[in-house]
């Protein structure tokens, strides 16, 4: 009976101030959307380019939203004056909650979350938004695991309802209460689910893009599938261009992932047409070419 009432107790936790680590695609819209819910949110990078992106993608969004008379200029003044860009660690010292989003690279996260745990206070909730690590490995370079767990946000972050939050194996019922609770707050719709290689949205995905590859290798024209799947079935985009989206690169490494996970399920496809194209470079459109050219 206590426990519950604990738990409720840390589902109401108010988070005043949240602290983003990396100020790309995903740092950036994570601090946009927390934000513009009205949570003082420090943006930390360790470049000035990357801050300036990131609050331009703000800007971008909230412009946007003012075309279309979904925000006013009170919500664009306000939500901007909520993003607090630093290139400084003590920046984030008083933050109820962290979400790392820096590159995809075990090391430099687990150096990350090893500095944060040296500057937040004891009770801060510590994130991160890892697409393929496992958030028991990350854990490992923690004092205090059961303050940790996964948030992991889709792209584009303001568009995409769902939140996964991952739960380590040490995590707390507390941590996973109040980040639900925050991930409300911001307006997403969280799901809590264990840790596993692609946590549940790419367990489904990528079974879907070996499909895909599969058809190309039997002879499929791209577009054709595109057409269909978008079109005719009425999913927002086809296979082709979804990947286009993700980045064939970040596609091509976590089919290795999931590889990995789940050699029986998910084993690699011999000569996968993604795999080629990251070899040939084609990452998509975040270099302008993938299965389409992008100007
Ligand atoms: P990105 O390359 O666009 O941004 C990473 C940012 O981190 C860069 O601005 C970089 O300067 C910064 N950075 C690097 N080291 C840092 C440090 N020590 N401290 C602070 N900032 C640092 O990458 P992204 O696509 O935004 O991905 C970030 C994370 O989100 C990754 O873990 C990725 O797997 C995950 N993710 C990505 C997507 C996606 O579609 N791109 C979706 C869900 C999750």
């Amino acid at each position: 009976k206590s426990k519950g009432k604990k738990q409720a107790k840390a589902a109401s936790k108010d988070i005043k101030q949240a602290a983003v680590l990396g100020a790309g695609i995903m740092g950036g819209g994570i601090a946009y959307q927390s934000a513009v819910k009205g949570t003082h949110t420090i943006m930390k990078d360790i470049n000035q380019d990357a801050l300036d992106l990131g609050l331009n993608e703000a800007a971008k969004i909230l412009n946007k939203g003012m075309e279309k008379g979904k925000v006013d200029a009170k919500t664009m003044a306000a939500t901007l004056n909520h993003i607090l860009p630093t290139l400084d660690y003590n920046a984030i010292k008083d933050a109820d909650i962290v979400v790392e989003a820096v590159v995809e690279n075990p090391k430099v996260k687990a150096s990350v979350l090893k500095e944060t745990e040296q500057v937040v206070s004891d009770d801060t909730i510590i994130t991160s938004n890892t697409s393929t690590i496992s958030i028991n490995q990350l854990a490992e370079s923690l004092d205090k695991p059961e303050r940790f767990c996964g948030m992991h946000f889709f792209n584009p972050v303001h568009r995409m309802p769902l939140v996964e939050i991952i739960r380590g194996e040490k995590t707390s019922d507390d941590t996973v209460n109040a980040v639900v609770a925050y991930a409300l707050k911001m307006g997403k719709t969280p799901i809590v689910v264990n840790d596993c290689a692609g946590f549940l949205v790419n367990r489904v995905l990528f079974p879907y893009f070996g499909g895909f590859s599969k058809l190309l290798l039997d002879g499929a024209d791209f577009t054709a599938v595109d057409k269909v799947m978008e079109k005719v079935f009425g999913w927002p985009m086809g296979p082709a261009y979804l990947l286009d989206v993700v980045g064939i690169d970040t596609a091509d490494h976590a089919a290795e992932v999931m590889a990995e996970g789940f050699p029986e399920r998910m084993a690699r496809i011999a000569n996968d047409p993604v795999q080629s194209m990251y070899k040939a470079e084609r990452f998509g459109q975040k270099n302008g070419k993938g299965f389409y050219n992008y100007g």
